[in-house]
């Protein structure tokens, strides 16, 4: 595990920094020590080593599975494929995903994998051959399962990789009629969920779009209520920060900064989400893009643009003690994990910038994983039952209303109003409602707790809430 020193500059090691959040929080609950100390700790730590044949050689691969809590079961947590993937960051993230899943009521414990490689670096062939292998790692030590242990996509992974995974995984266990749930995120011909791909980014939309919704909040902070006319801020235009940036313009917002790793692009007036994003496809790089006023070599110069909302979206530890005060933006909303050092985040708090914390901002995921999961042990794709039901009884009301008033409702409305749900809307209705409940649970306590002067601390002590109750069910705590 990293010590202070390894922590790449910084006072704390990733994981040291959220048990630091955790320890923050812990006075405002009723629990005993040894309670605490339980739901902290990580309860399964699994390094492995493996060897794939890369071009003709033997490269030995590090890899990692964290179950930080069995508190309640399958545990849930993205791979992330990275060359800063180390046993600390996975630690740290497992047990995010812990916190993160209470937050949401997601009834699972928290995981986190991680493969230390650049993914950049290898064919899609090879890339192909170090999951697949990495996936017979976890099914040989039962650190994969629909009822033990479910990953997901995050940093560097996506629905491809998840295929490959489960793919391997039916092939070593067949004839497991839930195979499908040991993995969410996948494609939607492997038993894939509609709505999964861009559910981070859309609940990282919805849990601003709720902050900003509240009148006495947003007046402490000198701005108007709702999402309109505010100037965004995105780091990292990969799945999580191209979706909320794409979701934010959709709904008003001007999209006043971008940064990718070559460097960062301005445009008070607007960026076109999309656009930018057809530029890095077809050239390579962001800074081709020819509607930005202004473009700079340093992807880390978004974070200090004059914005209403900065939404770092890339990977943590990239707000710290020395840029912190140079932070314009009133509204961080943390969409990568732990994208805050805790001195920026005592820093931000005492200038007064509302920090939305990750682990309730960027819950979107692995709420619309639960669904995918739930779907894949019912065997049957949402809204296959009632759509038809609903538009029928939609249908049937609407002529009942025409008849008993004498005027026809227009084909618009008509086909607004009948149409039944498809997995997609149901899909963001049920992620729509966790965010909204979840965010106002987090600002209850805020407000309840006086000496409470942040989100991410009410939200620690509304997860630890829950998971401690959890725990006291056992019987084995006083
Ligand atoms: P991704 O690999 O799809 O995208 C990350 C993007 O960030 C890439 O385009 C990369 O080039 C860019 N990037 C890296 N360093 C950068 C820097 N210094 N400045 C600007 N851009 C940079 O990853 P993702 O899935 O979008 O994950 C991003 C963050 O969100 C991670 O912290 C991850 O843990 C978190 N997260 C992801 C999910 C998910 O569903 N994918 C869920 C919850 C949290």
């Amino acid at each position: 595990m990293a010590t202070k020193k390894q922590a790449v500059g910084h006072e704390y090691s990733f994981f040291q920094s959220v048990e630091r959040s955790f320890d923050k929080a812990a006075p405002f609950t009723k629990y005993e020590k040894g309670l605490l100390e339980q739901i902290k700790a990580c309860n399964s730590v699994y390094q492995m080593r493996f060897p794939v044949k890369i071009k003709g050689e033997v490269k030995v691969i590090e890899a990692y599975r964290v179950q930080h809590s069995h508190h309640k079961l399958p545990c849930k947590g993205g791979i992330r494929y990275s060359l800063g993937v180390n046993q600390d960051e996975v630690m740290a993230l497992a047990s995010l995903m812990t916190y993160k899943c209470a937050t949401v009521n997601v009834p699972f414990g928290g995981g986190k994998g991680g493969i230390k490689i650049d993914p950049k670096q290898y064919t899609e062939e090879e890339l192909e051959r170090i999951t697949r292998r990495y996936a017979a790692e976890l099914i040989k030590k039962n650190f994969i399962g629909p009822g033990t242990d479910v990953p997901a996509p995050d940093y560097g992974s996506g629905e491809r990789e998840m295929g490959w995974i489960l793919d391997t995984y039916t092939s070593m266990r067949p004839g497991e009629i839930d195979a499908a749930g040991c993995i969410t995120g996948k494609p939607i011909a492997q038993g894939g969920v509609r709505g999964r791909k861009e559910a981070t980014g859309l609940g990282v939309f919805y849990g601003v779009r709720e902050m900003c919704s509240n009148a006495d909040d947003m007046k402490k902070l000198g701005m108007n209520t709702g999402i309109e006319g505010k100037r965004v801020a995105v780091q990292g235009l990969g799945n999580v920060g191209y979706h909320a940036a794409y979701f934010f313009q959709q709904n008003g917002a001007i999209i006043v900064g971008l940064s990718e790793m070559e460097g960062s692009i301005f445009n008070p007036k607007g960026l076109d989400v999309d656009a930018v994003m057809k530029c890095k496809k077809e050239t390579g790089s962001i800074l081709n893009y020819k509607g930005a006023t202004k473009t700079t070599k340093k992807a880390s110069d978004v974070l200090e643009c004059d914005c209403d909302v900065l939404i770092p979206a890339a990977l943590e530890n990239v707000i710290d003690g020395a840029n912190a005060p140079k932070i314009k933006a009133k509204i961080i909303g943390e969409a990568a994990n732990g994208p805050l050092t805790p001195e920026a985040d005592e820093i931000l708090i005492k200038k007064g910038v509302v920090v939305i914390p990750d682990m309730y901002l960027n819950a979107g995921g692995v709420t619309v994983s639960y669904f995918e999961w739930l779907k894949n042990l019912s065997h049957v794709r949402y809204g296959r039952m009632e759509k038809r039901f609903q538009e029928n009884a939609h249908t049937n009301m609407l002529s009942a209303v025409e008849s008993l008033t004498g005027k026809s409702v227009s084909a618009a409305d008509r086909s607004r109003i009948a149409h039944g749900p498809d997995e997609v809307d149901l899909v963001y209705s049920g992620l729509e409602d966790t965010m909204i409940v979840s965010y106002n649970e987090i600002r209850e306590i805020k407000k309840s707790m006086k000496k409470i002067n942040d989100l991410r601390t009410a939200a620690f002590v509304n997860a630890i809430n829950k998971i401690g109750d959890s725990y006291l069910q056992l019987g084995i705590f006083p």
